[in-house]
Parts: structure tokens; C-alpha cells; sequence
């Protein structure tokens, strides 16, 4: 379940829809992300870490991120780079081979057991995505903590010098 609510400046108008967390189909939205960063619609970057890393995947927990030219804020997915975990992909081979030759030892294990090991992927982070901005094209970087940030009262406007003010609050999954 992720939630959200609306990022406001009462004294120009500014405002956005920020969501946080991940949805209830999260897994499915990491799969689709994945094959649009793997395909270069996200640039450059991804197109070139997928290369070098076929197996590899993305993060995708939304945060906020600031452009660094022109101040404006985006609500985006974080779209850590990763791959799955070296070791444990090792360990998970090793089992594999085991199982193949047929040794005694590996084919002792249960069915259910070895399944789980050899279905499971933990992912490491490997490079961090490089966020642009939408609006003017500079870089733009995550602001960490946000959610509390805004909700502290804690944010400028990009626009003004005013604080923004936050209000309904949108669950949703
Ligand atoms: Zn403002
Ligand atoms: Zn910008």
C-alpha cells in the first residue's frame, strides 16, 4: 500500500501529487520498468547498465526529486540500477552443477527447499539512476525524506519564498 497527497503554495498556486511507497503491484510495475529503462526510454544510462548487465532490474519506490537549475519538483520512480546478488547466484549455480551431476549430498535436499533457493533473486543496488529534470533538462536529485519534510512544513516553493502546505491525503495501491 502506498499513500500521497497534494504538495500546495497558498500563496502562488504552485502544486503537484506526490505519491510514496510502492503499490500492491509493485512486482508487476518493477517488470514493466525494467523492460522501458532496458529499451532506453529513460535514457542513456539505463540502456547502457542493461547492456552490461542483461540480468539486471530497477527499483521502483516513488520519491521526489529537486532539479538543481530550475528548483521545480517531480514525483518519480527512484529506479535504483540492480543486479541480482553475485554471491548468491554463485551459491545458486553451485547447486545447479550439484544437482546435474547428480551428487548425493544436493539430491538429499528437499524438492521444495531447492526450489525456493534456485527461484529466489535478491537484488543489490549497483549504480544509482542519474533523474533529469522534465521541465528544463538539468539534473535533478532525490530529496530525501520528503514525505516528513513537506508534511513538517519543511519545503520551499520553487517558485516563491513561501513554505508548502500539504492536503488530501490519497491512499491507494
Ligand atoms: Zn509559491
Ligand atoms: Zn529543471
Amino acid at each position: 500500500m502506498g499513500s500521497g497527497f497534494k504538495c500546495f503554495c497558498d500563496k502562488c498556486g504552485y502544486s503537484f501529487d506526490a505519491m510514496f511507497g510502492i503499490g500492491m503491484m509493485g512486482f508487476m510495475v518493477r517488470e514493466k520498468e525494467t523492460k522501458k529503462m532496458r529499451a532506453g526510454k529513460y535514457g542513456e544510462q539505463g540502456k547502457r547498465f542493461f547492456m552490461e548487465h542483461p540480468d539486471g532490474s530497477v527499483t521502483t519506490n516513488y520519491v521526489v526529486v529537486k532539479c538543481t537549475s530550475c528548483g521545480e519538483f517531480h514525483n518519480v520512480y527512484d529506479f535504483d540500477l540492480q543486479i541480482p546478488e553475485p554471491k548468491m547466484e554463485k551459491s545458486k549455480q553451485n547447486l545447479k552443477e550439484a544437482l546435474d551431476r547428480g551428487d548425493p549430498e544436493a539430491c538429499k535436499l528437499p524438492k521444495e527447499h531447492v526450489e525456493r533457493i534456485l527461484n529466489r533473486t535478491y537484488y543489490v543496488t549497483k549504480e544509482k539512476y542519474e533523474h533529469k529534470c522534465k521541465k528544463c533538462g538539468g539534473k535533478a536529485e532525490i530529496v530525501e525524506n520528503f514525505e516528513n519534510l513537506v508534511q513538517a512544513g519543511k519545503i520551499d516553493c520553487p517558485r516563491c519564498e513561501n513554505r508548502l502546505s500539504t492536503s488530501d491525503y490519497i491512499l491507494w495501491d
